[in-house]
């Protein structure tokens, strides 16, 4: 089946008790037991929903794995699936991953003695060289935000299973609309639905999937165990955003390409970092792994003081964070979203003051481009 066709049916069965087309938000905390260890299968809500169940089927099947688990936020889900590791491991991170990720890392987890390493995994010799004798874990995120580096999942795979290190992708900005990381060897999948995934901006959550029996059931039990679930009501809107993912994706990325290469041209504009464009260095590898380049745009105005005139200049773009959702909305990263990355490695990495970072809305293009171009002059 298509992609749209399962976004739509896949965990969507009419509800049991009335037909409701719609999955119904089980808005419950515990569900009445027929006799003493005699029930539907549900006991109590942190454990078992059934509007959160149809979610996990649902976006399960979108990245073509077996098991989805849905959290309160892409953070919870990271948190859970690092429940994986123990203390005494390694882990090597991406370079550049979500700045939450990394201060997860170098705040929080360390104190419970997991170890890291970053690597800038675009290049695998890179990764390579980031082997311990005790790595468990390879976390990529391609594109990274902001500045949009691909790393290659299969190389990625290869290698780290050859170490017997487990590899988990944050697929966030692609959604398994354009990129199906399981497909080229990665082990897990997690992603904020916060962003594409929901795609209006009025929900906060995250997800797991995975094939692996084992660590599915682990990663169950933690989510229960924790219990960073996501609630009926987030489940219900996440739901509803998947069955439009693929029109979405379409139009961000229809919309992304020609704000990329409206900025590329734009006098006022010094680099831009969108991986469809050909003078990104690795468009060839990001045409093989992804079936679009969807509506991320990152790009250099020279200047904290030309950053500030863009983004206080835009009428139509809204000032502000997170990504992936109908409107256009542009940030600040050094700023912003990676505030808590040191800067010295906000600068190795590119985010310097004057980078601004656009998630191309499905707006009518002319009107983006129109805005952009008047906060530009
Ligand atoms: C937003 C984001 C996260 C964190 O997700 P929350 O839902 O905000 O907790 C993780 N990874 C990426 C790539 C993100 O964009």
């Amino acid at each position: 089946m298509g992609f749209s066709t399962v976004a739509i049916h896949a965990g969507n069965e009419p509800d049991p008790s009335t037909g409701a087309v719609s999955v119904p938000i089980y808005q419950t905390s515990t569900y009445a037991q027929d006799g003493l260890g005699r029930h539907k299968g549900y006991e109590y809500a942190r454990t078992q929903n059934p509007t959160r169940s149809a979610l996990e089927k649902n976006i399960a099947a979108l990245e073509g794995a077996k098991f989805g688990f849905a959290f309160a936020s892409g953070m919870a889900a990271i948190d859970t699936t690092l429940k994986l590791v123990k203390s005494g491991d390694h882990v090597i991170l991406g370079d550049n991953t979500y700045g939450g990720t990394f201060r997860l890392f170098n705040r929080i987890l360390v104190d419970y003695g997991i170890e890291f390493d970053l690597a800038d995994t675009s290049d695998i010799s890179n990764l390579e060289k980031a082997f311990k004798p005790n790595t468990k874990m390879v976390f990529v995120e391609t594109p990274t935000n902001p500045v949009m580096t691909v790393t290659d999942l299969k190389a990625v795979s290869d290698i780290s299973h050859a170490h017997g290190a487990k590899v988990i992708c944050d697929n966030t900005f692609m959604s398994p609309y354009f990129q199906r990381p399981i497909e080229f060897g990665v082990d897990i999948v997690v992603h904020s639905t916060t962003k594409y995934l929901n795609g209006h901006s009025d929900s906060v959550g995250g997800f797991v999937a995975l094939n692996d029996e084992k660590d599915a059931e682990w990663i169950g039990f933690v989510q229960n165990g924790i219990g960073a679930i996501l609630s009926p009501m987030d489940s219900f809107l996440v739901l509803r955003g998947t069955k439009t993912l693929a029109v979405r994706m379409e139009a961000h990325d229809k919309n992304g390409r020609v704000v990329a290469n409206f900025l590329a041209e734009h006098p006022r504009v010094e680099k831009v970092y969108y991986p469809g464009l050909v003078s990104h260095p690795q468009h060839e590898l990001a045409k093989r792994q992804q079936s679009g380049f969807g509506g991320m745009v990152s790009f250099e105005t020279g200047s904290l003081d030309n950053a500030r005139k863009v983004l206080e200049g835009v009428k139509l773009c809204t000032l502000g964070e997170s990504l992936g959702g109908v409107e256009s909305l542009i940030s600040h990263p050094a700023s912003m979203t990676h505030a808590s990355v040191p800067a010295e490695t906000r600068d190795k990495l590119g985010i310097t003051d004057g980078l601004v970072r656009i998630s191309v809305g499905i707006e009518d293009v002319e009107d983006i481009l129109a805005d952009l171009d008047q906060a530009l002059s």
